[in-house]
């Protein structure tokens, strides 16, 4: 490898680095992103022309050029027209590409290096390489496009009986297999093929069963993989960019997996080899029945509690996203502000349907970083709150976490905004949140539910307040 393109690496490198830094805070995130895309196009620039391919044919540039040229224009165009709630399931489908890329480069290697096309038979070392990029790309492929379709709507929770011993034994079974293949020291492409689709049956598997409250860890631990794949194939291209970026992605993917099975009040190996949604085999709990009436109010009643209160909470969920809420919402607490109201946010931590969905979306109306309360520490102030005003968040306060063990969300630190004095809940209708199960706060006697769009709703309520 030539001098300069070390150095292009090197600096490709620290962008990543610093890139990632500055990626931890919603401020400087936008920044960020575009310093390791520079990084990024700065390394490709470099590999296609710096590397010494002096004998590759002529062909293969022109099919590289296509492939960036497709991949641009339609990640381009994805990116521009992709809608905020619509976030979370294109990183799903991104996460699935980055897998799908890995186990492409692992059938292509096995026959270059291992199969047919290979010259000499090659190290135990580069085999088990190559075996983990098909095992890992694919199952990260399948489990993240089963994660992408959960997350649409478009697929539902899938339990076969006994899934938690099947999907243990199958993963054990492709270790093995695995293992098998290697000692073989074998080019059989069948014994591969047979690997890659068990991987495949796996991810699906894997990801299937996962229920409401459990499905943001998973989506951080496919993350993590994705990077763990790009980093394996990174080690057989001796690719230090490429090792750099996979070990950034999965150790930051794995961090936040583990913040995440914080929140959800999870260990790792539960969620790896646990029982999804709560307990052994549990068949789709479903959570018990509450009922009772509800109480109904309007914008300008809500208007009054607030202007009257001392302390309001705002609390924010997947609903505000669905509206595009975000800037007439941060309207609303100024005008409260102004007021001599004290104004914050509590922010669960997966509240909306990606990990930080709600910070990202609150910095995007100018909403003072200051002002976001994570759980644990609003939670003991909600005692002291007069009025909580719950947006488009259901799940993240739903007691069934704490008081029913039947819940699928059982056990799943929450929001206690029953211990405020009055709540309001914003939401459109009595249906169910991501879990699909029914909540007893709105039938609580402190709470009334304001029903409506979260944008129309804000709206009026800030013309009530203004004309106070
Ligand atoms: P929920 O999904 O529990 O509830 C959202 C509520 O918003 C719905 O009940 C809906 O009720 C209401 N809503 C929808 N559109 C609007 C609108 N336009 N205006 C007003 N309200 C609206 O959201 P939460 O944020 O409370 O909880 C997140 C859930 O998603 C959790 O179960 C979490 O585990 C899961 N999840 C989170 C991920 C993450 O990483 N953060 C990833 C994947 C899943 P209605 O239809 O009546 O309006």
């Amino acid at each position: 490898m030539s001098i300069t393109l070390s150095i292009i690496y090197l600096i490709a490198t620290v962008t990543f680095v610093i890139g990632l830094k500055l990626l931890g805070h919603p401020e400087t995130a936008k920044k960020g992103n575009l310093i390791s895309a520079s990084g990024m196009i700065l390394a490709i620039i470099g590999t296609l022309f710096l590397h010494g391919f002096e004998d590759v044919p002529t062909i293969n540039y022109i099919l590289i050029a296509i492939a960036l040229l497709v991949g641009t224009i339609l990640g381009w165009i994805i990116a521009m027209k992709v809608a905020m709630t619509k976030m979370p399931e294109l990183v799903s489908l991104f996460n699935g590409f980055g897998g799908g890329s890995a186990l492409l480069i692992g059938l292509i290697e096995f026959s270059n290096n291992v199969g047919a096309e290979s010259t000499e038979k090659a190290s135990s070392a580069i085999a088990s390489t190559i075996l983990s990029a098909i095992v890992i790309g694919s199952i990260t492929f399948t489990g993240s496009l089963v994660a992408w379709a959960k997350l649409n709507g478009s697929m539902k929770d899938v339990r076969l009986p006994k899934y938690n011993l099947i999907n243990n034994i199958l993963f054990l079974a492709l270790v093995a297999f695995s293992a098998y293949i290697v000692v073989l020291n074998t080019d059989s492409l069948l014994l591969i093929y047979v690997l890659l689709i068990a991987s495949l049956i796996y991810g699906y598997l894997f990801v299937a069963p996962i229920g409401g409250a459990d499905m943001p860890v998973v989506i951080s631990l496919l993350n993590s993989l994705t990077g763990i794949a790009a980093a394996i194939t990174g080690v057989l291209y001796g690719n230090m960019v490429m090792i750099v970026g996979g070990i950034l992605v999965g150790s930051a993917g794995l961090i936040l997996t583990f913040v995440m099975c914080n929140a959800m009040n999870r260990s790792l190996t539960n969620v790896i080899f646990g029982a999804f949604g709560g307990g052994s085999d549990v068949a789709a709990a479903s959570g018990g029945k509450v009922g009772g009436t509800i109480k109904k109010t309007t914008a300008s009643d809500s208007a009054v509690m607030m202007n009257y209160a001392n302390k309001v909470v705002i609390v924010p969920g997947y609903g505000l996203a669905v509206a595009q809420a975000q800037h007439v919402i941060h309207e609303l607490e100024e005008i409260l502000t102004k007021k001599g109201v004290d104004v914050s946010y509590a922010i669960h931590p997966v509240a909306g349907r990606m990990p930080g969905h709600m910070n990202v979306l609150l910095a995007e109306s100018n909403v003072d970083y200051g002002k976001l309360i994570e759980m644990d520490d609003i939670n003991p102030q909600f005692s002291n709150t007069d009025v909580v005003l719950v947006v488009g968040a259901n799940d993240v306060v739903n007691p069934a976490a704490h008081n029913d063990p039947s819940s699928p969300i059982y056990g799943m630190p929450i929001l206690d905004v029953e211990n405020a004095k009055h709540i309001i809940v914003n939401k459109r209708s009595m249906n169910a949140g991501y879990a699909g199960i029914e909540n007893e706060l709105f039938y609580n006697q402190k709470t009334s539910m304001l029903f409506g769009d979260a944008k129309e709703a804000l709206t009026k309520l800030v013309a009530e307040l203004k004309n106070m």
